[in-house]
């Protein structure tokens, strides 16, 4: 097995947010985004904290409005008064500079700002616009995500670099100047913010594009040439299996060149469905990876003709979300539950084995087999389930299996 060792992560600048560290050797930090009107405190207060409880480690939420901005401090206020200290991110584009002046509160409530190059103004403007907002970031003391996006790239900026492709014996491919400009454009701008005496402990950048290709050609120059901390996404990524599949693809690959500090899952929620889903996609994409543990993980076979029954779909099923919503207990209660591994398996033929991999696992019967189950605890047979509450009975053992490992009362090693 490779062990987290193994990977060796990219040297960068380690970013103080509230109280989560991005980059150095800081484990790499799950954030998410909010998708309620801000100016709405009640609704954007709620889904915060769903996120966080879901184990979002920061929340961006967008400032696009005066009323917006005036939102923040009491979006602030309510969260810990609700015990929630999540850090927030403010979004801001066209009128950021303007927001960050005439509403300091908001300024001071959030824990770090992200400004968009391609979005703080055009031609003149530009630069000075840019500058008002690290002028607030430095007058507050707070951090800056100089986060460029495919989608509003600078435009000057690209036009210049096309031009001068074009005048070049050999040119370039349109698609490997935006690539270059997208670069460019986070390092200028970074380094514009240093220039003005932001701190590089206090500079993340990004530089998301939409195809998984892209991304991991941009995000190895960024590495390349910097030391930046980095925040990964590959941005709007899409609905369903789509989107957390392209995330996952471009996002493993990075992470597994040990690029990479922080991460958000950019999908497109369905109608009716939870945003927590992009938290749940970046926590199972590093837990899977071995680089961080979140919730105990539940292995399940795939089922087939042996098992012609949905038995074991809804026990797996059952065990994994049960587990999920306990956590945000149980990570109090009973520390390091989080690494441990379930198993929920259809037949004879994988079952006994894989349930003895793991720390507590089930081998329930197949189709034509006695209607028998054996739970399988570190590795021994320990009970055979039977009857019609084998679900139930299994559930229990597993609470237990938890409360004698990893309760206060464990035995001293
Ligand atoms: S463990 Fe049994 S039911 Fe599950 S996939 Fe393998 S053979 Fe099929």
């Amino acid at each position: 097995m490779v062990a987290l060792s193994d990977l060796e992560r990219r040297k960068s600048h380690a970013v103080r947010v509230g109280d989560v560290l991005i980059g150095g050797q800081a484990p790499v930090v799950v954030q998410s985004m909010t998708n309620t009107d801000t100016a709405d405190v009640s609704a954007t207060v709620a889904q915060t904290l769903e996120l966080a409880e879901t184990g979002s480690e920061i929340v961006r939420i967008t400032v696009n409005t005066k009323e917006a901005a005036d939102a923040v401090p009491r979006i602030r206020e309510q969260l810990w008064l609700k015990g929630c200290n999540v850090p927030l991110v403010g979004d801001f584009h066209y009128h950021g500079h303007l927001f960050l002046s005439q509403y300091p509160d908001c300024a001071r409530a959030l824990a770090k700002l992200r400004i968009n190059p391609g979005n703080v103004g055009f031609g003149a403007k530009r630069d000075k616009q840019f500058e008002m907002m690290i002028d607030a970031a430095l007058q507050h003391e707070k951090p800056v995500r100089i986060g460029v996006n495919w989608g509003s790239l600078d435009q000057a900026l690209a036009a210049e670099m096309m031009d001068a492709n074009g005048k070049l014996a050999t040119p370039k491919s349109a698609d490997e100047v935006l690539r270059e400009a997208l670069v460019v454009s986070a390092l200028a701008s970074a380094e514009q913010a240093e220039k003005q005496g932001l701190g590089v402990d206090k500079i993340v950048i990004s530089a998301k594009v939409s195809r998984v290709q892209d991304l991991v050609v941009v995000y190895r120059e960024l590495a390349r040439r910097s030391s930046y901390a980095l925040h990964l996404g590959l941005t709007e990524a899409g609905l369903g299996a789509k989107g957390i599949v392209a995330t996952t693809a471009a996002l493993a690959i990075l992470l597994q060149e040990g690029i990479g500090d922080t991460i958000r899952a950019s999908l497109t929620p369905r109608p009716g469905e939870a945003r927590t889903q992009e938290v749940i996609v970046c926590q199972e994409l590093l837990q899977s990876m071995g680089l961080r543990s979140f919730a105990p993980q539940v292995t399940a076979c795939p089922g087939c003709g042996r098992t012609t029954s949905t038995v074991f779909q809804e026990l797996a099923e059952s065990i994994q979300s049960n587990l999920r919503e306990k956590m945000p207990i149980w990570r109090e209660r009973y520390p390091g539950v989080e690494t441990l591994n379930v198993a929920v398996m259809g037949c004879i033929v994988n079952g006994p084995g894989e349930s003895k991999h793991a720390d507590i696992g089930i081998s329930l019967p197949g189709t034509g087999e006695a209607p028998a189950a054996p739970v399988f605890i570190d590795g021994e047979k320990a009970v055979t389930l039977r009857g019609p509450n084998i679900a139930e009975d299994f559930h229990g053992l597993v609470e237990t299996y938890i409360e004698k490992r990893f309760g206060s009362e464990q035995p001293a090693a």
